[in-house]
C-alpha cells in the first residue's frame, strides 16, 4: 500500500472532511492519529473504526490553540509511532457575521483556531519532520480563501493567511525535502454547510460548473495524493477541489 507504515496526523479527525481523510489515509496503509478537541469520542469512534478495519489507530485530545496540548501531542505520537510523516492541519471553525457588525471574538476565535491552530502544528511537527529530512504537510484552507465571501471576512482572511503561511513553510522546509500544500474546498457537504439556508444554498449550486455539492471524500483524495510519492514533486500549490467553483 502507498503509504504503508507512515505515520499521519490529522487535527479535528472526529467527523465531516477530517474524518473522511483519516480513514482515506489509513485504506492507503498509513498509521492515523485522530486529534479531537471537545469532541474527543468522535474521534475514538474514527481511531476504533480504522482499528477495526484492520489498521492502526488511536485518538487523542488536542486542542490546535493550545501550545502545550500541541507539544504533548508530538511526544505522545513521537513516543507510540516513532515519527511523525504526514501533518494534515483540518481543523477549522466559522462564525459568521457582517464584517461592520462582527464581534471581536468572532474575529479572534476564527482566526485562533484557523491560522493559529495551523501554525502550532507547523510548528510544532515542522522541527520533527527537520530532523527526520522528510515529511508532507497538508493544510486545508478554503476557496473563500481566493475568492472573499460576504459574512466571512473572519473566516475568509483566516483561510487567506493559511495560503501565506502554507507558501512561506514550502519555502523555508523545502531544504529537507518537506513539501507543504494546501487543499482549498468549494462547497462540501458536511455539518459546516448544513447550516446554510435554503436559498442560499441554491445560489450556491447554481455557481459550481459541475453542479454538485462536494463530498468530504472528494476532499480526502487530493490529500491522500498530495501525502503520496506520487506528489514528491509537487510544494506550495492550492489545489481547489470545488466543481470549478472558483476558477
Ligand atoms: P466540521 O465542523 O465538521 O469539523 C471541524 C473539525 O475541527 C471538528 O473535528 C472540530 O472538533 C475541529 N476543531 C474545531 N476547533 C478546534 C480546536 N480548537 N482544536 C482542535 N480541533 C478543533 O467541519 P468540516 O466541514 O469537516 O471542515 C473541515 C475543514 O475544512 C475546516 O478547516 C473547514 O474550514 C474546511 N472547509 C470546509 C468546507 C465545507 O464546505 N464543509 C469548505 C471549505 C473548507
Amino acid at each position: 500500500m502507498e503509504l504503508a507504515g507512515r505515520v499521519a496526523v490529522v487535527t479535528g479527525g472526529s467527523k465531516g472532511i477530517g474524518r473522511a481523510i483519516c480513514l482515506a489515509l489509513a485504506a492507503k496503509g498509513a498509521r492515523v492519529v485522530v486529534l479531537g478537541n471537545t469532541d474527543l469520542s468522535g474521534a475514538e469512534a474514527v481511531a476504533d473504526e480504522i482499528v477495526r478495519q484492520g489498521g492502526e489507530s488511536f485518538a487523542l485530545k488536542t486542542d490546535v490553540t493550545d501550545l502545550s496540548d500541541v507539544e504533548n501531542m508530538v511526544e505522545v505520537v513521537l513516543k507510540r509511532f516513532g515519527s511523525i510523516d504526514i501533518l494534515v492541519n483540518n481543523a477549522g471553525i466559522t462564525r459568521d457575521n457582517f464584517l461592520i457588525r462582527m464581534k471581536d471574538e468572532e474575529w479572534e476565535e476564527v482566526i485562533d483556531v484557523n491560522l493559529r491552530g495551523a501554525f502550532n502544528c507547523i510548528r510544532a511537527v515542522g522541527k520533527v519532520m527537520f530532523r527526520q529530512r522528510s515529511g508532507r504537510i497538508i493544510n486545508i484552507t478554503s476557496v473563500v480563501g481566493l475568492t472573499g465571501n460576504p459574512g466571512q471576512a473572519n473566516y475568509s482572511s483566516s483561510k487567506a493567511g493559511l495560503i501565506g503561511l502554507t507558501k512561506t513553510a514550502a519555502r523555508e522546509l523545502a531544504m529537507r525535502g518537506i513539501t507543504v500544500n494546501a487543499v482549498a474546498p468549494g462547497f462540501i457537504e458536511t455539518r459546516m454547510t448544513d447550516a446554510i439556508p435554503e436559498n442560499a444554498r441554491d445560489a450556491l449550486l447554481k455557481a459550481i460548473p459541475l453542479g454538485r455539492m462536494g463530498k468530504p471524500e472528494d476532499v480526502a483524495k487530493a490529500v491522500t495524493f498530495l501525502a503520496s510519492d506520487d506528489a514528491s514533486y509537487i510544494t506550495g500549490v492550492v489545489l481547489r477541489v470545488d466543481g470549478g467553483m472558483a476558477m
